[in-house]
């Protein structure tokens, strides 16, 4: 028999987070894709911990529903228990949080992929990648190959224009788990032992990370009332910007939490160097963010307890998550040391804790679009260009998936910066900045982060989506019209006099309020601490009924109006330099007065933007305005 070949117009190896988006963008946009996996009984596979979202990671996951994407409809359809984090702080910080249940998270998400049109589910190992020279004009823009598809394991070839690379923690994996080490992938699950050479034959430069997860313990053999039980929200709030918030009031599950010990340490520090970490027997790099309990033992030596949450794996298993202990340590030492934490003396160990080191790439190999510079038409998200975590791989799949999509039908990319949301912070710290570890989104790393707001994503970014193809046209007219309410809501309060009438100050008198001495509007009244738009309803019965989701709005931009406009204001200023655009074609030998390093760098990343310029490490002040006078004088020669 001969040789099959497939022609598709694009290929998604891996069906974790990251694939899971970035194929269902491209199908969305029409294009015939086809997603490889290595067990199409994984798609959407949590290896880890079983919640998404999360401090800065609920924005991502409303950034990817802005866009059009899954992860928050599937969470909103599967979630066992939700919670809006940092409620007492700023809403800048606010996050929303909810527990899965794993297996019908992943059964959902294979569903809504088996279901669309113009996708292809295929359970094979992606073994090389096919690419063909370029051409003089590609590599006058620093290309140096084209994509042309992958050949799976069989040998079958699947021809395509544009490749997108979303293989998480399964290249070339090893878990680790004591003295026991398996060359597999997560959870027991094949590794992908192929595709790391073919990658490197083609230039593209690997590193390794690793990772690790705690164990599951069987419910039936824990002792719950020695820890404090932890409850969802009374009023759950959807992820999905689509999702009708009454289908989210349903029952909730527990989780509960405990603490470490000195016992617990004490049997940790006697076993490091049996961990795989201590002893030397790890290479990768793992994330400071979520260390292990050895990491955490012997880093915070002075903290003589660490929080332990139990969590539910899902409804139907009796399988809990030991959140805060992930390890490497060999079984017989797992067992003492969970057993020394109150609650778990008795626990039975279904899956042990292990760590797992996998290949992945140094991201600044690619563009802020998430092609590789130098092979065109290739495209990689997720675990693969070095970051951590669900949220992280499905916000990049996205992007991804859309950019590759757009390439096929020769539309220009698109391209998220830092001032628009988390997902830009995530993609230019990722394809900018040297990451020596798994990389995890934190609020602390967006500037602008009063604006990039879990509660407005769909204000900031459903534009983007639509223009992709992603967004119908009603959720655009939906948007449009919140956006006109909350501006005519927002002028309304700014417009209305209160005057100094007994029962307005009678009103403030009950609510601690100072009183008034002249008139005010209602919207400088909204901006004092102790009153809020739904307590001065007692005093403006003029108002209108207006959605939920507008109300918070309004309430936002009036109370927090100066540090808003402060913060649009730097924007406008960071905006300046992104929108200084390089040409691809530039010489950089051609700019003088250049330092060495700054040019090595420069030659190196080949930056889209003079923005992007400056935050290249090696390249000063004096390189970048070498370089804007170089752009100004090169634009009126031309
Ligand atoms: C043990 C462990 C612990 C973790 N701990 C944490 C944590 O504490 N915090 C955190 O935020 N994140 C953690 N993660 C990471 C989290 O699982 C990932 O960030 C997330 O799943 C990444 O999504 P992804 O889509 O990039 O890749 P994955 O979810 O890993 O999916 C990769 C997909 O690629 C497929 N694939 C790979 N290679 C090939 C190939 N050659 N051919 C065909 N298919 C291929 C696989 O079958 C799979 O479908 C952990 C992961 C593991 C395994």
């Amino acid at each position: 028999m001969g040789q099959i070949v497939i022609k598709t117009d694009v290929c998604v190896v891996g069906a974790g987070h990251a694939g899971c988006e970035a194929a269902l963008a491209c199908a969305r946009m029409g294009l015939e894709t086809v997603i490889f996996t290595v067990s199409a009984d994984s798609i959407a596979l949590m290896p880890c911990n079983p919640n998404i979202g999360g401090s800065s990671k609920g924005h991502l996951v409303r950034e990817v529903d802005a866009l059009g994407g899954e992860m928050g409809k599937n969470i909103d359809h599967t979630f066992i228990q939700s919670k809006m984090l940092n409620l007492s702080k700023g809403p800048a910080v606010h996050s929303l949080r909810a527990q899965a249940d794993k297996a019908e998270y992943s059964r959902r998400m294979r569903m809504i992929l088996e279901n669309q049109d113009h996708l292809t589910i295929k359970q094979a190992e992606v073994c090389e990648l096919l690419t063909k020279e370029a051409g003089e004009e590609g590599r006058a823009r620093g290309v140096e190959r084209y994509v042309t598809g992958v050949r799976i394991f069989t040998g079958a070839v699947y021809e395509a224009k544009a490749v997108i690379l979303c293989t998480g923690t399964y290249l070339n994996a090893r878990c680790l788990c004591g003295e026991a080490i398996t060359q597999t992938g997560p959870n027991g699950l094949q590794a992908a032992t192929h595709l790391t050479d073919s990658l490197k034959k083609l230039g593209i430069g690997m590193r390794r990370f690793k990772t690790g997860t705690p164990a599951r313990m069987d419910k039936r053999s824990i002792d719950f009332s020695r820890m404090q039980e932890q409850k969802g929200d009374e009023k759950v709030v959807p992820f999905s910007f689509s999702t009708n918030p009454e289908d989210v009031q349903i029952a909730q599950d527990s989780c509960w939490l405990t603490y470490t010990n000195e016992k617990t340490h004490e049997i940790i520090r006697a076993n490091l160097d049996r961990s795989p970490i201590y002893a030397g027997i790890i290479e990768g790099t793992g994330p400071r963010y979520c260390p292990s309990i050895e990491d955490k033992v012997v880093k915070f030596a002075e903290k003589d307890r660490h929080q332990v949450f139990i969590e539910p794996e899902g409804r139907f298993t009796n399988e809990m998550y030991v959140g805060g202990m992930s390890s490497s340590l060999p079984e017989d030492v797992q067992l003492e040391m969970y057993r020394t934490v109150p609650g778990l003396e008795h626990c039975k160990i279904v899956r042990n804790a292990y760590a797992i080191e996998y290949d992945c790439i140094d991201a600044r190999q690619l563009y802020p679009t998430l092609e590789f510079k130098k092979i065109a038409g290739l495209f990689s998200a997720g675990q693969f260009n070095g970051s951590s975590g669900y949220e992280e791989a499905a916000a990049q799949g996205i992007l991804a998936g859309i950019n590759a999509g757009r390439k096929c039908q020769g539309k220009d990319p698109v391209m998220i910066d830092r001032s628009e949301g988390y997902l830009g912070v995530l993609v230019d710290d990722l394809v900018t900045k040297d990451n020596r570890e798994p990389y995890r989104m934190m609020t602390s790393r967006a500037e602008y982060r009063l604006l990039l707001r879990q509660d407005n994503a769909d204000l900031r970014l459903r534009e983007k989506g639509f223009e992709s193809g992603l967004i119908s046209e009603g959720q655009i007219r939906h948007l449009e019209e919140k956006r006109r309410m909350i501006r005519e809501e927002v002028e309304r309060l700014q417009k209305t006099v209160i005057g100094a009438s007994s029962v307005n100050q009678g009103f403030l008198e009950k609510n601690n309020s100072a009183l008034l001495k002249t008139g005010t509007t209602l919207a400088e009244l909204m901006c004092r601490p102790e009153l809020s738009y739904e307590k001065l309803a007692e005093i403006d019965p003029d108002r209108k009924r207006l959605p939920q989701e507008v109300l918070e709005q309004v309430e936002i931009e009036i109370k927090y109006q100066g540090y808003i406009e402060r913060q649009q204001r730097q924007v406008e200023q960071y905006k300046k330099m992104e929108k200084k655009k390089i040409p691809e074609s530039i010489d950089y030998d051609d700019v003088k007065s250049l330092r060495l390093e700054a040019r090595q760098k420069l030659k190196e990343f080949r930056p889209v933007s003079v923005g992007q310029a400056s935050r290249i490490s090696g390249v000063s002040p004096a390189d970048i305005s070498v370089l804007l006078v170089y752009l100004e004088h090169e634009g009126r020669r031309q």
